[in-house]
């Protein structure tokens, strides 16, 4: 009897990724990873000095929606939802993968971090989440899965990592809480953890090349992970196969966690 060669795991889907800057970029990967797998991919760029570093990546993708989206601009995230909502009637699977802190609160340990800047690095690196799972949630009427990107400086101190640790430990429980709320309509929602990335985002932190070193060489599996292995987990789990799996943290580190 002949075996039939396995669908890709995410034919028919539609997926809204958000945080591509630019080739590097961990949404990038995702992106990739869910178009590689069959779905249709919703692609956005934060604003119009970014665009041309997205665009080219969203033909390659052959995005047919690629819309701006900066979380702090009143009206944004819902304009995205509308064109979502006119040209798809329904959403599979959404990919948060942006953070952002001031620099001066970011780089000047926790102790000095300003109300204001908490309060921004708060809004976009998590609410922002809270917001579109809000808008996705109604569309993803066959069920979906939802993923925001962390960091193990949550749970665990990375020497530089300062505010983003805090902000990154209530990411990964809004994301058990509304893996909670968002069950019983069949909606998943897990938390992903990648090991380090050399990335846009990353270069704004203090000896991040020392943490890519120390990483490769503390790391069971003795090796970085790439953009391309976060998509293909989130590529996995988005999919019906992992249909039973919600709230978890994925590390995806090449083991780094289970180091002491
Ligand atoms: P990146 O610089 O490629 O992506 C960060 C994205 O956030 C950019 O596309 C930027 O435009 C977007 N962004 C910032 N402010 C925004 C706003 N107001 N509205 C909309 N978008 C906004 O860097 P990355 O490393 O790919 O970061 C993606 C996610 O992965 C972040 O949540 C980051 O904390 C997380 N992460 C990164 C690493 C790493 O080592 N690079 C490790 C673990 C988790």
């Amino acid at each position: 009897m002949a075996i039939e060669s396995p669908r890709p795991l995410l034919t028919g889907k539609k997926a809204l990724v958000v945080g591509i800057a630019n080739e590097h970029s961990i949404a990038y990967g995702c992106a990739k990873a869910f178009h590689m797998m069959g779905a249709e991919v919703a692609v956005t760029y934060l604003n119009e000095k970014a665009k041309p570093y997205v665009e080219p990546l969203a033909q390659e993708l052959a995005a047919p929606i690629l819309l701006p989206l900066d979380v702090s601009q009143p009206g944004q995230l819902e304009e995205l939802f509308t064109t979502i909502t006119a040209q798809w009637g329904r959403l599979d699977c959404l990919v948060h993968a942006i953070a952002f802190a001031p620099k001066a609160d970011l780089q000047g340990g926790l102790l000095n971090c300003s109300a204001a800047g908490f309060a921004q690095a708060m809004d976009i690196s998590c609410h922002s989440f809270i917001r579109m799972a809000r808008l996705a949630a109604p569309l993803m009427t066959e069920g979906g899965a939802m993923f925001a990107m962390t960091f193990n400086g949550a749970n665990a101190v990375v020497p530089n990592y300062n505010v983003m640790g805090p902000i990154k430990a209530a990411l990964e429980s809004t994301c058990r809480y509304l893996a909670f709320e968002l069950g019983r309509q069949g909606i998943r929602v897990h938390a992903i953890s990648p090991g380090p990335v050399k990335t846009r985002a990353a270069s704004g932190l203090k000896d991040f090349d020392t943490l890519l070193a120390q990483t490769a060489q503390r790391a069971p599996l003795g090796t970085l992970v790439d953009i391309m292995d976060v998509g293909y987990t989130c590529a996995f789990l988005a999919s019906p196969e992992a249909r039973h799996l919600t709230g978890s943290t994925m590390y995806v580190d090449g083991g780094l966690k289970i180091m002491g």
